[in-house]
């Protein structure tokens, strides 16, 4: 019998996740991608003509591309990516980074265990931290850090509806009370930790998709074996995106690179077919089935009237608010010793994360690559674009390149970051993405990411849509994972499978989807909240409170 062919828009995780669940269920899959390169936002970014003597160019990889361990959906397939000599597939070359570090300008690096204790060292240095946090710097008042842990019980104690309806609608500021602790739990507690989940900013954020994510990186903390923090053992596309397109073509997958879809034709509330410019040339492609996997702000541009008219959340995507978060790399002559993890630069006005790549890549050695002389990589993530520089006095969109390098080169250098002098400073490589501001006009960033703003929840699709042929798969859409990252990708591709394998009437077996983690200690108190919530909830200004049902992913 032939089998439905899937047309796959956007060559990303999503869209690769996509393909992937979809060919292993033997369905026909053209995944088609802009770029001349796979992997959407996680890509690695190869620094242009670096490459001298026969070596290839400098890896460009951002320093925010981390696999918490509380991700299921990504680890499950990166499992099914095979490698020789990995039981695991690609998974295998996932690795911990076992240390936390931040920094302030001035003060002393707060150094913290990045995962549950292995050794007495480690054990004693989270002791250490903890104490530390009590008694000296930070020196966050005890008060504050009972208010933050009643804050996180609270969340974890309170249940799901209570969380949509209400969370929902809350700023991560406000929820976590912030505007009445002192100034170290705004800066460490309330904007600090959402600093690390992806360019969110603290007075934006949801409270309920933040203090959720903030939670589950809590428990993976505190669980034995519990990893917080674990990266790539090489650039991302030498050891994952590339074994897994070859996997794809190897399952009969027809990856598109350079081919650009222009517009999704419907009628009658089913797609007719997209154009794709490709080669020079346009034209039209059919199939069954239609999987959107571009972002957010493509897919608005790409809905046209009879779209909307079709399915209205789809018309309520410029609703959904981007952000930019982006990065710049720091090649060095020297790589001096840094923690063997994440640094966040907490007081930073741009919000600067960093990571040392070098100490975590043992079989890409960075001297034989470029011009030979880089033997170490400091990456630099940048998620505050709009702030004042310290030494500029300019934001980030509206400076130059050389303005922009020295800006983050400044604010490191103050907060201790050692190796970025003249002598030892080889070259520095910001995203392509980003272009500079011609003035007067701000600069751009080509992929911008989405942030979890509070009340965005009821605007975002479900991957599943009301067009009898159209699925969607990308970070925007509604998943449990909540949060735009390679982990909500994944999710909302095998959502957007599992209706595709509905809507075909498929025996083969749904894709694996799975909940964040809810301490059973906690069932209990959750279960009576629901019935207090059910109760005690107020009437919502005569309009019907929405239920669960409207609210939840599925
Ligand atoms: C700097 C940075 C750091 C991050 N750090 C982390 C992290 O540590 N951990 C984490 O889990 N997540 C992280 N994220 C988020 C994560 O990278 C994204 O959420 C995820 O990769 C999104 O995948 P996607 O497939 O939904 O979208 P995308 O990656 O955007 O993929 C969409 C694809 O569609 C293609 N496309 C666009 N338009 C068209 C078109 N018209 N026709 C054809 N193709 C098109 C694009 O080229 C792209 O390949 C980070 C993001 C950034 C920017």
């Amino acid at each position: 019998m032939r089998q439905p062919s899937v047309l796959v828009m956007g060559g990303g995780v999503a869209g690769m996740s996509a393909a992937h669940e979809l060919a292993e269920r033997g369905f026909r899959v053209t995944v088609l991608e802009r770029r001349a390169i796979p992997g959407g936002k996680a890509r690695s970014v190869p620094v242009p003509h670096t490459g001298t003597a026969g070596r290839r160019d400098l890896p460009g990889e951002h320093g925010f591309r981390f696999f918490p361990g509380f991700y299921r959906h990504l680890p499950d397939t990166m499992r099914r990516i095979p490698l020789p000599g990995r039981p695991n597939g690609v998974f295998d070359n996932l690795v911990p980074a076992t240390r936390l570090e931040m920094a302030r300008a001035g003060m002393r690096k707060v150094v913290i265990p990045a995962r549950f204790p292995t050794s007495l060292e480690e054990l004693r240095m989270g002791l250490a931290a903890a104490i530390g946090n009590l008694l000296g710097d930070p020196g966050i008042p005890a008060l504050d850090l009972a208010h933050f842990t009643e804050r996180l019980l609270t969340m974890l104690r309170s249940c799901e509806a209570r969380r949509y309806v209400e969370y929902e609608n809350l700023d991560w500021w406000t929820f976590s009370g912030a505007e009445q602790r002192s100034a170290k739990y705004q800066l460490y507690l309330a904007d600090g930790l959402s600093r690390t989940l992806v360019a969110a900013q603290a007075r934006r954020l949801s409270a309920r998709a933040g203090g959720y994510i903030l939670v589950q990186l809590l428990l993976d903390l505190m669980r034995p074996g519990g990893r917080t923090d674990r990266l790539l053992n090489g650039p991302t596309n030498d050891v994952w995106i590339d074994p897994w397109l070859r996997h794809l073509l190897a399952l009969g997958v027809d990856y598109r690179l350079g081919a650009e879809v222009t517009g999704i034709g419907c009628r009658r509330g089913r797609v007719t077919g997209v154009t794709v410019r490709e080669a020079g040339a346009t034209t039209t492609r059919t199939a069954d089935h239609y999987v959107a996997a571009v972002p957010k702000e493509v897919m608005q541009a790409l809905v046209g009237p009879a779209l909307r008219r079709a399915d209205p959340l789809l018309g309520e995507l410029g609703r959904l608010q981007t952000r930019w978060m982006n990065g710049i790399m720091f090649y060095l002559r020297d790589d001096p010793p840094a923690v063997p993890g994440h640094s966040i630069f907490i007081d930073s006005p741009w919000a600067l994360t960093s990571i040392s790549q070098q100490q975590f890549w043992p079989d890409h050695d960075l001297r034989g690559m470029g011009d030979g002389a880089v033997s170490g990589v400091l990456s630099v993530d940048v998620s505050e674009w709009e702030a004042a520089g310290e030494l500029t006095g300019k934001d980030a969109r509206s400076c130059t390149r050389g303005e922009f390098v020295a800006e983050v080169r400044h604010q490191l250098q103050v907060r201790g970051v050692e190796g970025l002098d003249d002598g030892n400073l080889v070259t520095a490589f910001v995203d392509t993405d980003i272009t500079f501001p011609n003035p007067p006009h701000a600069g751009v960033n080509a992929e911008p990411l989405l942030v979890n703003t509070s009340g965005s929840w009821e605007h975002r699709p479900r991957a599943v849509t009301p067009v009898d042929n159209l699925f969607l798969a990308s970070d925007y859409v509604r998943t449990h994972t909540d949060l735009a990252t390679m982990e909500a990708a994944n999710e909302a591709a095998r959502r957007a499978v599992n209706g595709i394998l509905d809507a075909t009437g498929s025996r083969e077996p749904r894709c694996a989807v799975w909940t964040l983690s809810e301490p059973l200690l906690f069932a209990p108190a959750r279960l009576a909240d629901r019935v207090l919530f059910s109760l005690g909830r107020p009437a919502n200004g005569g309009a019907p409170a929405p239920t669960l049902a409207s609210l939840s992913p599925d």
